[in-house]
């Protein structure tokens, strides 16, 4: 069940949502070569904490840290560590939320690492435009997978291919809420869209192949063929117009 929220609902939603695009952009300064992904998932707590807010990821399903921090071949569900260290050339997703009063937000932006191959940049430009793609459906009139549709048909079109293990989902109170949104398939299909839903809608796109493997950590999932991927999420609010973003700071 798609469970709608209130006005006041969405209200305490858009403030957790300002905190994490608030910490994403700020990354895009903070982000350099020789950074550990534990250094990076410290900014992020720490900006979440400034904020007097909770890291919504934190204990989520066991989750050891606030953000997840995936580098390179790794998609989603990377696990900060200190013997991880960036290097000059990678690229560095970063997925994280916080929490106000009860109300989740949910976020992901890849970041190059340094001076990356204009390939490396070309995959992240269009992974983040598949999710601007997918969200002129995000409103009320359309069904729910013109917006995975519209994100497959814009990212297939360089040659790449959509990660299906992992999909976009509602939040509200808890991070993962009903629909469930992946980023493939057929238009005119699932609910129709209504005014005070809000989704996760979060492209991930594989450079290579679509297959994925889950690390010996149980958490960490890989491109099987080791290729780049490449995430773009934010939490939006579905209105009968344009649609919401909650976690997107300009
Ligand atoms: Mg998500």
């Amino acid at each position: 069940m798609i469970i709608i929220k209130s006005q006041h609902e969405i209200e305490l939603m858009r403030e957790a949502g300002k905190v994490t695009g608030y910490l994403l952009k700020e990354l895009e300064n903070f982000i350099r070569p020789g950074l550990s992904t534990a250094d990076v998932n410290d900014f992020v707590e720490n900006e979440i904490a400034k904020a007097k807010m909770i890291p919504t990821f934190k204990g989520y399903g066991g989750f050891p840290a606030g953000a997840c921090v995936s580098v390179n071949d790794e998609v989603v569900h990377g696990i900060p560590s200190k013997k991880r260290i960036l290097m000059e050339g990678d690229i560095v997703t970063v997925d994280t939320g916080a929490t106000y009063k009860g109300w989740a937000s949910d976020a992901a932006r890849t970041y190059p690492v340094g001076k990356i191959s204009p390939e490396a940049q070309q995959l992240i430009d269009v992974t983040r435009q598949s999710f601007f793609e997918g969200i002129k459906c995000a409103r009320v009139g359309y069904r729910l997978s013109d917006i995975g549709h519209s994100i497959q048909t814009y990212a297939e079109g360089f040659g790449y291919s959509m990660i299906r293990d992992f999909v976009g989902h509602g939040i509200g109170q808890n991070l993962h809420e009903d629909p469930q949104i992946p980023n493939y398939g057929k238009p005119g299909r699932g609910p129709r869209l209504a005014e005070g839903m809000v989704f996760a809608i979060e492209p991930m796109v594989a450079m290579g192949r679509y297959d994925v493997e889950v690390l010996e950590n149980d958490w960490t999932a890989v491109t099987a063929d080791g290729k780049l991927s490449a995430h773009y999420e934010n939490t939006v609010v579905i209105h009968d117009g344009e649609p919401e973003l909650l976690t997107l700071c300009k």
